[in-house]
């Protein structure tokens, strides 16, 4: 899809001039997607961000995720879910590596140490559907800033499980339940590695602590949970 946009970009351009997700103004030469402003608005996480305080709390406190990094916040109204919406709905490749690029930034400004990344699979219909995993985008992102390797093919999700959205904290952990397993490949190369894991957005945390067990199953020494946004 990449090499097909780049020929016919020019030409897109032209007919429908590149607009802001999220304000419609008009963008500037070298921009893509989100202009200067909407982009600088989006507030950031940090370690005493109040809301990453308590999500970090509540996923530590299941013993099965060691840390967790994450760099927006997540608002219903905004420019990060206008950007998140246009990465899941749209496919705009460029936003899932720009958002991944930053959390590459914040996970090697806060010192993380790992050995692979991996993104929170989706089920291969609902990917065959959408054409790509917003997350794994996100996740070659981190890894260009990390020099680190990502790995696809090492926990697949076995159930498409609804979306979460409405679902209170119990259902969620439910509806994940027994949702990921770890590959033949994964098996034989987990043991004793140091993975972060890639999501999106985290909410309560139940996807990617489910991720998180499969994997510490398998072997991985520590577990890392990380996401381009966290929300309430
Ligand atoms: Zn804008």
């Amino acid at each position: 899809m990449g090499a097909i946009l780049r020929v016919f970009q020019p030409f897109v351009d032209f007919v429908y001039p590149p607009t802001c997700v999220s304000c419609d103004q008009l963008l500037e030469e070298g921009a893509r997607h989100v202009c200067p402003a909407c982009w600088k608005s989006i507030p950031r996480i940090s370690r005493d961000h109040r809301l990453y305080v308590d999500t970090r709390g509540k996923i530590l406190a299941q013993g099965i995720v060691d840390d967790l990094v994450s760099v927006f916040v997540f608002e219903k109204t905004g420019a990060f879910q206008e950007l998140a919406h246009a990465l899941k709905y749209e496919g705009f490749e460029s936003i899932g590596l720009k958002l991944g690029r930053e959390l590459g930034e914040v996970m090697k400004q806060w010192g993380v140490q790992a050995e692979v990344l991996i993104p929170v699979p989706l089920h291969k219909v609902k990917h065959r559907e959408r054409g790509f995993n917003q997350s794994a985008l996100i996740a070659r992102g981190a890894a260009g800033v990390m020099k680190l390797p990502v790995k696809t093919d090492w926990l697949a999700r076995t159930r498409n499980t609804r979306t979460q959205t409405q679902l209170s904290l119990e259902e969620r952990e439910r509806n994940v339940e027994g949702a990921f397993v770890v590959s033949e490949k994964g098996l034989d190369e987990t043991e004793g590695k140091t993975v972060i894991i890639i999501d999106d957005v985290i909410t309560t945390g139940s996807t990617i602590v489910s991720c998180a067990e499969r994997l510490l199953e398998a072997g991985a020494a520590k577990i890392i949970a990380a996401s381009a946004a966290l929300a309430e």
